[in-house]
């Protein structure tokens, strides 16, 4: 990836005043940056901080899936996902995939504040780097009987 990360943000309801905040918080970075964001997240976010955003569509609407074709496809470098663990979520099957494709194509990902801090923090965010790539090999060349 290159030094210029993709970024997709996402914040459940009750966690996006905090996503706000830390963009806020580290604006001067994330304006390096291309970002994209599913569309209520992307609207709080241009109102907070003035940061233009690729929006997407909301969340329960496709948003999620959307970020989940973007890593599948290698268009996306970092997820910052502010979820909500402590509310039950319409759309919680596109939030497990896009948390199992952000694993499965070792994308970096963080979840909460804190890693997200640790991310942002880290030398390797403005550098490039070199993502060890999925080996899906022995996957598809598996034998059905
Ligand atoms: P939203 O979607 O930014 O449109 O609210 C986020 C989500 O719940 O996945």
């Amino acid at each position: 990836m290159r030094a210029r990360k993709r970024i997709g943000l996402v914040a459940h309801d009750a966690r996006k005043a905090h996503l706000v905040d830390w963009i806020r918080q580290h604006r001067e970075v994330l304006s390096e940056h291309e970002l994209w964001a599913t569309g209520t997240t992307g609207r709080e976010i241009e109102a907070g901080t003035g940061l233009q955003i690729e929006r997407l569509k909301s969340g329960p609407l496709g948003g999620d899936a959307q970020l989940g074709a973007m890593i599948a496809e290698g268009r996306l470098d970092v997820l910052i996902f502010f979820s909500d663990p402590l509310s039950a979520l319409p759309h919680d099957v596109d939030v497990k995939a896009l948390i199992r494709l952000s694993t499965l194509y070792n994308i970096a990902l963080a979840c909460n504040r804190t890693t997200a801090d640790f991310l942002i923090g880290s030398p390797l965010f403005a550098a490039d780097y070199a993502v060890q790539a999925l080996d899906a090999g022995a996957y598809l060349a598996r034998k059905l009987d």
